[in-house]
Formats: structure tokens, sequence, C-alpha cells
């Protein structure tokens, strides 16, 4: 994908993020920056431990801003601008969040060496549920399956509904962390 002069203000911004969350110790340096037709609609950093939420990466938190700025948890429209490449979380995240596009500085491998390594993640992700690191024990499917059965009856037109009800709004995103 090639990029131009944009591309590289937008990653200097999630890199500026990424410093500003070491300089301020809310968390490793990780910034990010949601883009939606050439502007920022949300940007993010890591405030894992300012929030003491182990989710709060930096593409976490912009997509998180960016959804409730335009009242929708999809963003189709928009790309993302990481100072890292993101980690399996984000990656799944970015993925949900249907983002069209992702940008990052620096590769996973050079992450690995600065500390952050996701080798494990990427080789759970591999492994047969039987043999990942962390047990997981199915309890209960049949029940669990009753949800299902509902959801495929009439739960997805309820979503639906109340999706197109919402629609797409823009409103300015609450300043936090
Ligand atoms: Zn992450």
């Amino acid at each position: 994908m090639l990029t131009n002069s944009l591309d590289d203000e937008f990653m200097r911004r999630a890199i500026s993020l990424s410093q500003q969350a070491m300089a301020t110790g809310s968390g490793p340096p990780f910034g990010a920056v949601i883009v939606r037709g050439g502007g920022i609609v949300a940007e993010g950093l890591n405030c894992v431990h300012a929030n003491h939420d182990p989710t709060a990466h930096a593409e976490i938190v912009a997509i998180r801003k960016a959804c409730e700025r335009l009242s929708s948890p999809f963003l189709e429209d928009c790309v993302i601008y990481s100072s890292s490449e993101p980690c399996p979380m984000c990656l799944s995240a970015i993925h949900w969040s249907r983002i069209s596009a992702i940008y990052f500085a620096t590769d996973r491998e050079a992450a690995a060496l600065a500390g952050f390594d996701d080798a494990l993640l990427y080789a759970e992700l591999q492994r047969p549920v039987a043999l990942r690191q962390i047990p997981m024990v199915q309890v209960l499917p049949g029940e669990g399956q009753r949800t299902f059965d509902l959801w495929a009856e009439n739960g997805h037109v309820a979503m639906q509904t109340r999706l197109e009800k919402n629609g797409r709004s823009e409103k300015p995103a609450p300043q936090r962390c």
C-alpha cells in the first residue's frame, strides 16, 4: 500500500501520543490515531496504568472514543495509525470495529526488542483449546446454546432495529484518558 505525506503526518501524531504516554506515565509508549476523510476522529494513548485497565491500549482507547463520537460500533470508513503494529487484542478490536486499513510505524519484532513481546499470544491462537496456557473448560454448552437459538429466532432483528434507530451522528468526544 502506497503512503503519502498525510500518512506521515498522522503517524507522527500517533508517535507523539506514544511519547506522551511515556512522559506522563499513563502506560507503555504506544499511541494511535483514527482518521476519517482526511481528518482525525479520535486519538488514544496507552492508559493501562493510569486507568488500571489492561485493555486500555492506545488503539482500544482510540476506537472507544471514535465509536462514541460517531455513535456507532462500526468504523468502516476510518483508518487507524498506530505507533506500533497492533497486538492481537487490538487487531481483533480493529476487525470488530471494521476499520478499513492499518498503518503502523514499528513492527512486532521491534516491540519485542523493547520488551513488549506478544509471541505467546500469537502462539496461543495457533494451539488447540485444550493445550492453551490458561485452562479453558466448557460448562453448560446446552444451556448456553439456548441464547443462540433465541438470537437466531429474533434477537438479531431487535439489535438491527436498534442500530438503525440510533443512526450515526457526530458529537464531541468526552475528554478522558
Ligand atoms: Zn494492543
